[in-house]
C-alpha cells in the first residue's frame, strides 16, 4: 500500500436486516445480518452477524438475540456500535499497522430525525471511524444502481429493505421528493406468520416465514400452483406439526404489505414536478433492496403506476456500493446539506 493510501475509507450500509461494508478499491467486503447475540447475565456479546442469526429462536435462557436496528433507525445504541466496530475491524483486517482511522460514509433513511441521524454518526465514531458522513439511503441506492443522479433529469428509486421502504425522486444531486414508510420485507414475514396462525393455528418462527416468502412469495396473484410443507407448533396441542399451504395463500397474505409499498410509490409520483415525472416515465422506476426480490413486485408496481419498472442488478449490495462510490464526493456531501439525510423540500 502506498504512502498516500494509509487511510482506508469505508462506505457502510447499516440496514435493519443486513449490514454491509464497502472498502475503497476492494468493493463490498462485509455482508452480514444486523444481528447480535448477547448474554443477558453478563452483558457479553456472544456472537455477531450470521453466527448470531443462526441462533434466532434457538437460544438458551441466558442468551438473547437482538436486532439492534428497527424501522431503519438505531433501537439499541450500544449494541449497534459494538456490532459496527466488529464489522469495521473485519473490513480493515489487512490494513497496515500504521493505518489511520477511516472516514466513513454511512447511509441513513431519508425520513429520520436529526436526533436519529446524530445517533448513527456517533455510533459510527464510537465504532472506530475518524469521521462519519451521513448519506440518504435512497440517494446511495440510486448511485449504486448507476442512475444519473447529478444530471438535470428525474430518477426514481424505490429501496425496499427489511424495515423501511424509501421512495425518492432525484435530480441534480439532490432529493426532490421522497417518502419513507416503515413497511418493508419484515412486514411480509409478519404477515405470513399471522396468516398461518389465524388460518391453521400453527406458530412458525421469523426465519421460517422469511424462507416461505423467498420460496413461494409473490406480489399480486400467484401464477404457479406450488404448494409447500411448513413445520411449526400447533397452538391447540402445543406439539410440532406439518401443514401444506399453497403459493396462492402466501400471495394473499402479502397483499396488504405490497399495497402499502405501491401506495408510497404512487404518492411520491403525485408530488413529483411534471418535468421530472416525464423523465421517470421515459426512463422507468428502479427498484433496489432485498424486498425488490419478491417475485413479481416490479410487475405489480408497473401495472399500478403505468410506468416501466426495473430491479437493479444487485439489489442487496446497491446501497453499500453507492455509499462506497460516493466516498469520492465527500467534499460535495460536506458542502451540500440537501444530499444528506433530509429531502430539501417537504
Ligand atoms: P436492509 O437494507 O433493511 O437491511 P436489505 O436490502 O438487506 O434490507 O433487504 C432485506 C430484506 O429483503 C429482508 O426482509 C429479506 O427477507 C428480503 N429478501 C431478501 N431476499 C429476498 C427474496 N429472494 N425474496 C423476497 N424478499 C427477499
Ligand atoms: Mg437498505
Amino acid at each position: 500500500m502506498g504512502r498516500f493510501s494509509l487511510s482506508q475509507d469505508l462506505g457502510i450500509d447499516l440496514g435493519t436486516a443486513n449490514t454491509l461494508v464497502f472498502v475503497k478499491g476492494k468493493g463490498v467486503v462485509v455482508r452480514e445480518p444486523t444481528v447480535v447475540a448477547k448474554n443477558i447475565e453478563t452483558g457479553d456479546i456472544e456472537a455477531v452477524g450470521s453466527s448470531a442469526r443462526n441462533m434466532v429462536g434457538r437460544t438458551p435462557g441466558n442468551i438473547s438475540v437482538v436486532r439492534p436496528m428497527k424501522d431503519g433507525v438505531i433501537a439499541d445504541y450500544d449494541t449497534t456500535a459494538v456490532m459496527m466496530k466488529y464489522y469495521i475491524k473485519k473490513a480493515m483486517r489487512n490494513r497496515s499497522f500504521f493505518a489511520k482511522k477511516p472516514s466513513v460514509m454511512i447511509c441513513v433513511p431519508s425520513g429520520i430525525t436529526m436526533v436519529e441521524e446524530r445517533a448513527v454518526i456517533d455510533a459510527t465514531k464510537q465504532a472506530g471511524a475518524k469521521d462519519a458522513f451521513p448519506i440518504a439511503e435512497p440517494f446511495a441506492a440510486a448511485i449504486g444502481a448507476g442512475l444519473p443522479v447529478w444530471d438535470p433529469t428525474g430518477s426514481m428509486i424505490v429501496d425496499i429493505g427489511g424495515g423501511t421502504t424509501e421512495v425518492a425522486v432525484i435530480s441534480l444531486g439532490g432529493i426532490v421528493t421522497s417518502k419513507s414508510i416503515r413497511t418493508a420485507g419484515d412486514n411480509m414475514d409478519d404477515a405470513i406468520i399471522q396468516f398461518i396462525r389465524k388460518q391453521y393455528n400453527l406458530m412458525i418462527g421469523e426465519r421460517s416465514a422469511e424462507s416461505i416468502k423467498m420460496d413461494a412469495g409473490t406480489a399480486g396473484e400467484a401464477k404457479e400452483d406450488k404448494t409447500l410443507d411448513i413445520r411449526g407448533r400447533d397452538l391447540l396441542t402445543g406439539l410440532p406439526k406439518t401443514i401444506t399451504i399453497t403459493a396462492k395463500e402466501v400471495a394473499d397474505s402479502l397483499k396488504d404489505t405490497v399495497e402499502s409499498i405501491v401506495e408510497a410509490v404512487k404518492n411520491t409520483l403525485e408530488l413529483t414536478p411534471p418535468e421530472l415525472a416525464a423523465d421517470i416515465m421515459d426512463r422507468g422506476i428502479v427498484l433496489s433492496g432485498g424486498g425488490s426480490l419478491l417475485k413479481n413486485i416490479d410487475q405489480v408496481i408497473s401495472d399500478e403506476t403505468n410506468m416501466p419498472v426495473f430491479v437493479t442488478e444487485d439489489p442487496l449490495d446497491g446501497v453499500a456500493i453507492g455509499t462506497g462510490k460516493s466516498l469520492e464526493y465527500i467534499q460535495h456531501f460536506r458542502s451540500h446539506p440537501n444530499v444528506s439525510s433530509r429531502p430539501s423540500v417537504e
